[in-house]
């Protein structure tokens, strides 16, 4: 059974083979299972840039609990259900939730619904891939949605402008705001990603590592920036401060410059907050769960329309989970990245 193991707090970047190790064991599929128990298998794990704020001491209290030194780190997983002894789910059962890291684990009834493990239909039955569930019709999808309804409020006619937007979260974020009518302007961190975004709708894109920011937002931009969906911080937010029309909404979904940073950067001109009477807000999407089931309809039936595309990174094997965070961290993903743990 192989497991990816939370192995020492990192202070800036994390190291594979240092910070997250793989930890090789035997697992016994044979052995009996008590009243309640069952064994999954891993299909598919999502790698996400809020897990490096759980790789920390865990004393330091924050919205998702610490990984546990030593132990299988957690996440959005896909599982299938290969044994069951328990009358809640039977063999074949494909569960969603925060599966542990680990190609084969033994859950109960209550240790499951403590990590909100829920059986759904077969995923594949609508020809959906199963890796959907952990990206656009999963938490980074619910994610897009939700800040732009519930905090964004936004308009048709106006202008958004999202950040890592070619990202699990501001590909879909781009092209809801399209289909609501918005002008929709990204940025991301390589040519390739910039003409993806151009392909899937966006009005205009730019990237923000070899054009200057400030003067891209003034050409592309035009009459300023009404939603800001910021999923970066740092420099970025400061210079897109200056560009938000009064009365503009600031989506605070992330701020990913600053998560490996041993001290994080001062970000000027926030006095923009008060003179263009500003509602920046910000948001944890597993506070709304009750977002959940209206995300899913409109999105599914985008799917099924062919109304969004949805940009995946595959990574092969649970071994490689280390590299496939790290490479989120650095920006080498494009899209949403997953782990394929078994052939599905
Ligand atoms: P992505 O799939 O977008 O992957 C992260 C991307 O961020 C990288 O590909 C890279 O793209 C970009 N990036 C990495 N480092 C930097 C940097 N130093 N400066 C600028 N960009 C950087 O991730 P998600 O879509 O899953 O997440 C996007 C944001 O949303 C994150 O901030 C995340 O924490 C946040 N989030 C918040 C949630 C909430 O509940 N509030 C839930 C889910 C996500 P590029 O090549 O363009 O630089």
């Amino acid at each position: 059974n192989t497991q990816v193991i939370f192995s020492k707090v990192p202070s800036t970047f994390p190291v594979s083979g240092e910070h997250i190790t793989i930890n090789k064991s035997q697992f016994d599929l044979e052995a009996p299972l008590a009243e309640g128990e069952f064994i999954v298998k891993t299909l598919v794990l999502s790698v996400d840039p809020y897990m490096r704020g759980r790789m920390r001491d865990a004393s330091i209290k924050s919205y998702a609990p610490a990984f546990i030194l030593g132990q299988p780190m957690d996440g959005h997983s896909v599982m299938q259900v290969i044994k069951s002894n328990s009358v809640k789910t039977k063999e074949g059962d494909y569960l969603y939730g925060m599966g542990k890291f680990e190609e084969y684990t033994k859950w109960n009834d209550k240790t499951a619904s403590e990590q909100n493990l829920v059986v759904r239909n077969d995923p594949k039955s609508n020809g959906i891939p199963v890796s959907y569930y952990v990206g656009v019709l999963g938490m980074p999808g619910l994610t897009a949605h939700y800040g732009l309804y519930a905090i964004g409020n936004i308009k048709k006619g106006e202008t958004i402008y999202i950040s890592a937007a070619s990202g699990a979260v501001g590909q879909l974020a781009g092209q809801i705001s399209k289909a609501h009518g918005l002008r929709v302007v990204g940025s991301a961190g390589s040519a390739e990603k910039v003409a993806y975004l151009k392909e899937i709708g966006f009005d205009a894109a730019f990237n923000y590592k070899t054009d200057d920011t400030d003067a891209k937002l003034t050409e592309l931009c035009p009459n300023g920036v009404d939603v800001y969906f910021e999923n970066v911080g740092g420099k970025m937010l400061e210079i897109v401060l200056t560009h938000m029309n009064t009365f503009g909404r600031i989506i605070g979904c992330g701020m990913i410059s600053q998560y490996n940073l041993a001290k994080p950067e001062k970000v000027g001109n926030l006095m923009n907050i008060v003179s263009k009477r500003l509602k920046f807000e910000g948001f944890i999407i597993f506070d709304h769960p009750e977002a959940e089931s209206q995300f899913l309809k409109d999105v599914t039936q985008m799917i099924l329309d062919k109304k969004i595309r949805y940009q995946e990174t595959h990574t092969k094997g649970i071994e490689n989970t280390p590299e496939a965070l790290l490479d989120v961290l650095t920006g080498k993903n494009f899209g949403k990245q997953v782990v394929d743990v078994a052939n599905v």
